[in-house]
């Protein structure tokens, strides 16, 4: 844009020479910047306790529980507030840490909190970094079981403690630095930081991490005494729910559902290879 006439203001006209220097310096400075977000993220590499795998996260927990509690209203105030019934919070509630008391989740240091939206048309449930979990009560109503509520919430439980949000979050960074190293522009941190929560709230997660939270919610479910095999049930709702023109977000970035009930029912034959036990919460 500088460059589009000889005739405008730009530095290297009159200069040709301290031009130059000054692109030089542009691009050792674009370099620097680049490797500066490559070591961040590759610095950033720890192991995760539930999944076991290799993650490039920036944050710690305690930021990551924080990041999470900052965007949680904007969350809130998008899907219509939250559903004014203490009953059905209160059970919500109950079901929801009952199985991060009775499972993997229960050695970990992540704040929990659940919470029903009053969102009648998006059929969905969501999890912010650190802990926040929501369930629309469009969701809510077409659950048929207990189970299947475990199923929705063990699947978000899922998610925080694989940490996914926090990972897509490092990446974008990494995005975001290589991107600033290109156009060397300033940035305005609280900009900045609106941008991060409104990323958070709107973050869809890929299908390997949809995969994984069905595989952590199976373990969960199973760990607390529901049948996991309530998950598939979670998969037939949705997919029916998807029938009509609207499809269900759960499903964005999963176009074959089929597939992801076949991969629930392999995790289910992991945790009991001899078949489900009896008397497990429906
Ligand atoms: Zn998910």
């Amino acid at each position: 844009m500088y460059r589009r006439s000889n005739s405008g203001y730009g530095r290297s006209s009159g200069y040709p020479g301290r031009g130059r220097s000054l692109n030089k310096m542009r691009l050792l400075l674009a370099a620097g910047m680049a490797l500066f977000a490559l070591y961040s993220f590759w610095s950033s590499k720890e192991v995760n306790e539930v999944t076991g795998e290799e993650q490039y996260i920036s944050l710690t927990e305690d930021q990551e529980i924080q990041l999470g509690l900052q965007a949680a209203p904007q969350m809130i105030q998008q899907h219509g507030g939250l559903y004014q019934s203490q009953e059905l919070q209160d059970y919500i509630d109950e079901v929801g840490f009952y199985l991060v008391n009775n499972s993997l989740a229960r050695d970990t240091d992540w704040q929990f909190e659940f919470h029903l939206l009053n969102d009648p048309q998006t059929v969905n449930a969501f999890a912010l970094p650190g802990g926040q979990v929501f369930i629309t009560t469009a969701l809510y109503e077409q659950l048929e079981t207990e189970g299947q509520l475990a199923g929705v919430l063990g699947h978000e439980i899922g998610h925080v403690l694989a940490r996914h949000g926090a990972q897509r979050m490092a990446k974008q960074q990494l995005t975001q630095g290589l991107t600033q190293a290109v156009l060397i522009g300033a940035s305005t941190d609280s900009a900045q930081f609106a941008q991060m929560i409104g990323n958070m709230v709107n973050m869809k997660y890929g299908r390997d991490d949809e995969l994984q939270s069905d595989d952590i919610g199976v373990r969960i479910m199973a760990e607390s005494g529901y049948d996991p095999s309530a998950m598939i049930g979670v998969m037939e709702i949705l997919a029916e729910a998807s029938g009509g023109s609207g499809q269900p977000e759960f499903f964005s970035t999963h176009p074959n559902p089929d597939n992801r009930i076949q991969k629930i029912q392999s995790a289910i034959d992991r945790v009991f290879p001899d078949g489900v036990p009896e008397g497990l919460v429906p």
